[in-house]
């Protein structure tokens, strides 16, 4: 995707403004139309060492060749099995763990290059919340040195940096008076994630990466904490990539999706789209596993079975290949494009039978359906039949 230069820019922010889109941001560099964040064939693999001297006997691949944007005021969500590479890829957006390959771009400036953002710049940025709300915290600060601690770091006078995180603190609903002077053990697990929240929001970031940020937290803390963020992002001018392994909470709060299996996006696009018509065999049988509140939609047997292959041998072509119905030979051979995954409102879907040209035999002509729990116009008196999800 093309950077949009600043002579542009305001004709671009009046048309964005036209179209509903978020108000301009006094700290937007690109304009409004230029992706707050662009992921280019990012790639990292773990060593994995052994025997007496501690050589690398192979390598696990984390994350392969994953390339997508997130536009300004959005809220990404990304899903997908445990181990498919979605908590490493919150890590390399942050540069917490450096990539082999591939390149950041964050509002139309190369991370890490010359000319560039500087890490400092992008970390302040870009924030992240982690699912571990106890952990996150030091037990020997108190919560307003533990929201004050980053500001101090970043050249803070002690006086501004206490005032900041006490007005943190209401804005993400916990009074100052009463929870400034607390220490961790004194707060439940809620409020442990307000405190998060806050701490994450000390620098001023654009980018908020929420990492399974309220799958620990009680049903109705989660509804109140996911409540809190979307008055959040409104107020603050935030973006979100919002990690989850919970579809519904994905689906509610996302504009878009991203679907990872095994290190490598399967399938992107908006929300209400996947959700209505997800493409690919894994997003249907993934939606397909999310149990059902309502009795008559009960499933006898799971549409995905089997662990995920392992990652240090990823299966050759595609890699659902194993676990998927309509697997063919091409299949085995050839990995699936998933086509311009950088093309912001594209629904994209890494698979063969979505490529009119593949040597497939339904290529072009993928199976309809999907699963019943996530149609929005669903009889709930036609049960899920898993098997029907996967085969033709
Ligand atoms: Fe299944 Fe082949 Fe599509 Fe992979 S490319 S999801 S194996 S049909």
């Amino acid at each position: 995707m093309s950077h949009i230069d600043g002579s542009n820019a305001a004709s671009h922010a009046r048309a964005a403004r036209l179209a509903g889109e978020p108000a301009a941001d006094p700290r937007d560099r690109g304009g409004l139309r230029q992706p707050l964040l662009i992921a280019r064939g990012l790639r990292k693999r773990f060593a994995v060492r052994g025997g007496l001297f501690g050589r690398t006997m192979a390598h696990v691949h984390a994350v392969d060749g994953v390339s997508f944007s997130i536009a300004k005021g959005e809220t990404l969500g990304v899903v997908g099995e445990s181990g498919c590479g979605k908590s490493t890829l919150a890590r390399l957006l942050m540069r917490l763990v450096e990539p082999d390959a591939g390149e950041l771009i964050f509002d139309g400036e190369a991370v890490g290059e010359r000319t560039g953002l500087t890490l400092g710049e992008l970390r302040k940025n870009v924030q992240m919340v982690f699912q571990d709300s106890s952990a996150s915290l030091n037990p020997r600060m108190s919560v307003a040195e533990s929201i004050a601690y980053g500001m101090r770091v970043h050249g803070a006078t002690r006086d501004a940096a206490r005032q900041t995180a006490h007005t943190l603190l209401e804005q993400v609903g916990l009074r100052a008076a009463l929870f400034a002077a607390r220490y961790p053990h004194e707060l439940s697990g809620g409020q442990k994630q307000r405190v998060n929240i806050a701490r994450a929001l000390a620098l001023n970031p654009r980018l908020l990466i929420l990492d399974e940020a309220v799958s620990a937290l009680d049903k109705s803390v989660e509804a109140q904490v996911l409540m809190l963020l979307r008055a959040l992002k409104a107020q603050l001018n935030l973006t979100y990539l919002f990690i989850s392994h919970d579809l519904h909470v994905v689906r509610y709060v996302s504009d878009r999706v991203l679907v990872m299996y095994l290190g490598e996006i399967v399938e992107i696009g908006p929300a209400d789209d996947v959700y209505r018509n997800p493409g690919h065999p894994y997003t249907r049988a993934l939606f397909g596993c999310q149990l059902d509140t309502d009795p008559r939609r009960r499933i006898a047997e799971a549409p995905l079975a089997g662990d995920p292959p392992n990652p240090v041998d990823p299966p050759p072509g595609c890699r659902f290949h194993p676990r998927c119905p309509y697997a063919e030979h091409v299949c085995t051979t050839r990995v699936p494009s998933l086509g311009d995954a950088l093309a912001a409102p594209l629904h994209a879907v890494a698979c063969h039978m979505h490529d009119a040209a593949s040597a497939h035999t339904r290529a072009g002509d993928p199976p309809a359906g999907m699963p019943h729990a996530f149609r929005a116009d669903g009889d709930a008196s036609d049960a899920r039949r898993p098997p029907d999800l996967l085969r033709s």
